[in-house]
């Protein structure tokens, strides 16, 4: 799979994010090593501390159709600038692909990749799990 056109699928969603409260508007999607894709937008909610990220909801698809391996993450944001994957979905994308690309930009420019290793170099990881 390509990464532009990885991109252009995390594109085709914003129009489908949920963003009243900041009007940043976010797609993602994502690829599996099997070479399937699972998109989403991000959520807001009232109660702002529920609202939930576009790559999150992806990656929760894709977990609950039974895939627990991703090669590439694609995001785009409204507006130019490139987003990047807060904390909380860095930690819960290491949880299943180390090795994972991430692919990022806005509605136009450039896009940038990185590597989840780049990101998130020193994860969480719970002392004794089998
Ligand atoms: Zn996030």
């Amino acid at each position: 799979m390509d990464v532009d056109k990885l991109l252009e699928s995390a594109r085709e969603m914003l129009p489908f994010a949920y963003a009243p409260y900041s009007g940043y508007r976010v797609g993602a999607a994502l690829l599996t090593t099997e070479g399937k894709i699972f998109k989403g937008v991000n959520v807001e909610n009232a109660s702002l501390g529920l609202t939930m990220c576009a790559e999150r909801v992806a990656l929760y698809a894709a977990i609950a159709a039974g895939y627990r391996s991703f090669s590439l993450l694609a995001l785009v944001a409204e507006g130019e600038s490139r987003p990047l994957p807060c904390g909380a979905c860095r930690q819960v994308l290491g949880e299943f692909s180390r090795g994972l690309r991430v692919a990022v930009a806005g509605e136009k420019g450039e896009s940038k990749i990185f590597t989840l290793k780049e990101l998130l170099p020193h994860p969480f990881v719970l002392q004794g799990r089998k």
